[in-house]
């Protein structure tokens, strides 16, 4: 045994948490969100082998307790879930949100969330404790739930809790929203604390759901200064999004200087996504997320949107490479590509083909957002300390 070896190792272990238990769950035939895309990144992930790697453990999830979520959701609100959790819809639900459409009652639905986020806590604990340097919760990164509502496919807020859990053992947090959507519900959540700085990339809510994130929304109280928002006009690409990354984010990480950085990845910002307008693709994708890891002391990294399921899959999967700083090859593992089909996927290749996006609205967008990364720069940076 040679201990220095072990703690070089010790350092770089990194947690995958995942159960099939996820399946015993759905949103219903005609909802965009499909638990099965979880399912589908697991597989190519072991497909690739990258389970097998000695620093890496497997950890199957363990459901959150019912007190952990009432940290911070409302009493009422968790009794209206344990109700529609039997498959029970009474009127009340409506107005916490739920019913057909975005958030429907499902047999299940407490007990679904309730896995959502114990997985992210078990990545916290992971990671907070010194197991190991990145843990990745797939089946995370529920952003929109509100403390009394559900809202955008969304009924508990695990990125919240989870970064409750580190502020209770005094840490300071970065967390950082590359979905589509903008985070309202971690934003509004730690908009009044300067010990979580939230940043949030996203289309701009004046095309997309929830309507908000407009970079004037900076945080208020002790916290003004720390919640930075970057609404992208439909149809920014690679080139304006990483750029507009990176005038703004590591200059806020190195001034802040967390301990930690939690990330929602969803992966709805993809230039064939249906539900949304942004025209990134998987490459950009790699940038900011190796970036991210360069950056990043300790990595919790949660899921998100997403609802091309190949996109999901293969992204994803290409994130969990780049946690674990291995390069993969092109051609997707034959195993995987037998279930992949059967689910109508065509890509045979981990970053696609990606075709070149419309170019022709990016010379507006280019403009636009020189004047938000100035705008962010004149009034938040001088107000973000350590
Ligand atoms: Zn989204």
């Amino acid at each position: 045994m040679n201990p220095y070896r072990d703690r070089v190792t010790g350092e770089m272990k990194t947690a995958f948490i995942y159960t099939d238990a996820y399946l015993d769950y759905d949103y219903g035939p005609t909802h965009p969100l499909r638990i099965a895309r979880l399912k589908l990144t697991y597989d190519l992930i072991k497909a690739y082998g990258l389970l097998d790697l000695p620093s890496v453990q497997l950890l199957p999830t363990l459901k959150a307790e019912e007190k952990d979520l009432a940290v911070f959701h409302s009493e009422e609100y968790l009794n209206i879930l344990k109700q529609a959790n039997e498959g029970h819809f009474t009127g009340d639900a409506y107005l916490y949100g739920l019913g057909p459409g975005d958030n429907p009652v499902f047999p299940g639905l407490l007990d679904w969330s309730l896995l959502t986020t114990g997985a992210t806590l078990q990545a916290i604990d992971f990671v907070a404790s010194g197991k190991g340097k990145v843990a990745f919760n797939i089946a995370g990164g529920l952003h929109h739930a509100m403390r009394s509502r559900a809202s955008g496919f969304c009924y508990i807020n695990d990125p919240v809790i989870g970064i409750m859990k580190l502020l209770s053992r005094g840490k300071r947090v970065v967390y950082i929203d590359i979905d589509a959507h903008h985070g309202d519900g971690v934003q509004k959540a730690f908009y009044g604390s300067n010990r979580v700085l939230t940043i949030s990339l996203h289309e701009t809510g004046c095309s997309l759901f929830p309507g908000t994130g407009f970079e004037y929304e900076i945080g208020e109280g002790e916290g003004e200064g720390y919640a930075v928002n970057f609404p992208f006009p439909p149809h920014t690409d690679d080139e304006i999004y990483v750029w507009a990354f990176e005038e703004v984010v590591p200059e806020l990480i190195h001034v802040f200087q967390p301990d930690i950085v939690v990330t929602q990845l969803g992966v709805d910002t993809f230039y064939d996504d249906p539900l949304t307008s942004l025209d990134l693709t998987i490459l950009g994708y790699e940038r900011v997320l190796k970036r991210i890891k360069g950056l990043a002391p300790k990595w919790v990294a949660l899921g998100g949107g997403g609802y091309n399921i190949s996109n999901v899959a293969r992204a994803w999967t290409l994130a969990w490479a780049i946690m674990n700083g291995v390069e993969l090859k092109e051609e997707l593992p034959g195993s995987f590509l037998k279930e992949a089909m059967k689910m109508g996927i065509e890509e045979r290749e981990l970053r696609g083909r990606p075709k070149t996006p419309p170019r022709g609205e990016n010379k507006g967008n280019r403009a636009e957002m020189e004047r938000v990364v100035h705008y962010i720069k004149e009034t938040v940076f001088p107000k973000v300390k350590r």
